[in-house]
């Protein structure tokens, strides 16, 4: 069995995009909004913020207390989009109860939407054009095409359905020609379809979902999950398939330090897209 190693890969990503950011004589810049005080969030952010610095470019963080107006993000948003020294904008999530996700993402405009959340970067990306994938999905391409994982042919079943990480990853593993199937909570019968899977792709964020009952001999297997418990992390993953499996991603770092270094491969190429269009 062999560890997929995003801890490293994120590593040698981060570098390429310091050396691409280097180049250029300005410092791209993200811009994060976060709503409200979730705990996690602000780990990720401040991640964010430490890997910016790192590749060279600037973080604008924009903090607003839950009590904060719809109105008033969606207003600092429009400024960001028209604002030029900005190429990348995201909203963390998940926001506080009562805002409305889907229409504050869909304010960002396609050019700067570095997460690929809003509506026209999931069409783009379901219709086969170019645009921004989000993160997660696009961290599990790099380390299948680094580890040279070939999906030709395969049966790729993904547990979770999510836009952010289960629906767009099945995209990309379509046009990979692999054969997909989908799972989700009200799947019957899951480990009749896991113990089939080729490659199995699990984020559900429950602990240990998958053990190695229900999975095949030499299976891939990436587990994107992550449940916090007490200040450990799980992921959805039983380390025990590591008996059966010929490559599985760690928790943590496998999914998580690829998924910042792609925001950053993604802010790279927003800058690129908008200064020096080819
Ligand atoms: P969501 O909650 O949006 O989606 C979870 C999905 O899992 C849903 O489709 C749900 O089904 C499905 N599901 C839940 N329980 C089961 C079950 N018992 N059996 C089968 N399917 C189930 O989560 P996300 O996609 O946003 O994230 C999933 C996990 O990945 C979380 O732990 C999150 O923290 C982690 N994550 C990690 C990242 C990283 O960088 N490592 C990045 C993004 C997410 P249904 O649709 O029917 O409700």
């Amino acid at each position: 069995m062999e560890i997929l190693d995003g801890k490293l890969l994120s590593c040698k990503i981060k570098d390429e995009v310091k050396a691409g950011s280097d180049s250029y004589h300005v410092t791209p810049i993200l811009a994060v909004i976060t709503i409200g005080d979730d705990e996690a969030s602000k780990v990720y952010v401040e991640n964010k913020r430490k890997a910016c610095e790192y590749v060279g470019m600037s973080m604008m963080h924009f903090d607003y207390a839950d009590c904060v107006k719809e109105k008033v993000v969606i207003k600092k948003i429009r400024e960001l989009n028209k604002e030029k020294t900005v190429n990348g904008i995201i909203l963390q999530l998940p926001l506080p109860d009562g805002f409305d996700e889907k229409k504050i993402i869909n304010e960002i405009s396609p050019e700067k939407d570095v997460d690929g959340l809003t509506d026209t970067s999931q069409g783009r990306l379901l219709m086969g054009e170019s645009g921004f994938v989000p993160c997660t999905p696009m961290g599990i391409i790099e380390i299948f095409d680094y580890y040279k994982i070939n999906l030709e042919g395969k049966h790729v079943v993904v547990v979770g359905r999510s836009n952010l990480v289960g629906k767009p990853i099945m995209i990309e593993c379509l046009k990979r020609n692999a054969t997909c199937t989908i799972c989700h909570s009200k799947t019957k019968d899951l480990a009749h379809y896991t113990k089939d899977a080729d490659v199995l792709i699990v984020a559900t964020g429950h602990k240990y979902l998958i053990d190695k009952t229900m999975v095949k001999k030499g299976v891939v297997i990436i587990d994107v999950g992550i449940t916090r418990i007490e200040k450990k992390i799980y992921g959805d993953v039983n380390p025990d398939v590591e008996s059966v499996a010929s490559y599985v991603t760690p928790v943590p770092g496998g999914v998580g330090p690829m998924t910042v270094a792609m925001l950053l491969k993604n802010t790279l190429i927003a800058y690129k897209n908008q200064n020096d269009p080819q």
